[in-house]
């Protein structure tokens, strides 16, 4: 399955767009060498999108409002929403796994980095998508 994805902010944060956007990238690219899932950037700006990510801050117009730095992370919204929103006053952290080890862990150390899915990511997606 193909899905097709936008970066769109409300707000300013503290790491550049083309940083997150990297990040991003790398990240769906990781996810889909381990499902049949397959990722990419509109061809315009008319095509419909999937998954749009951006930052955005405090009240930011869908009833789920971020706080200050710290507690809230993101948050994201199944299909056929496709939202995924990160903090602007937070450096960039996601989660979602029970174990600690995992990309999709609801925590992740100052300074620790995890680009690759791990086996419960991994049965996660598989389990979720397949
Ligand atoms: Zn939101």
């Amino acid at each position: 399955m193909e899905l097709v994805y936008r970066f769109r902010d409300s707000a300013a944060a503290n790491v550049k767009p083309a940083t997150l956007q990297s990040a991003c990238v790398r990240a769906l690219s990781s996810w889909a060498a381990v499902s049949n899932f397959r990722f990419r950037a509109p061809a315009n700006s008319r095509e419909i999108n999937n998954i749009i990510i951006g930052f955005h801050r405090l009240s930011h117009r869908d009833f789920h409002p971020f706080d200050d730095p710290l507690g809230i992370l993101g948050h994201g919204f199944a299909p056929q929403d496709g939202q995924a929103h990160l903090d602007a006053d937070e450096n960039c952290r996601l989660g979602h796994s029970s174990d600690t080890n995992a990309v999709m862990f609801s925590g992740i150390g100052g300074g620790q980095r995890k680009w690759t899915p791990t086996a419960d990511d991994i049965n996660g997606i598989r389990a979720l998508y397949s």
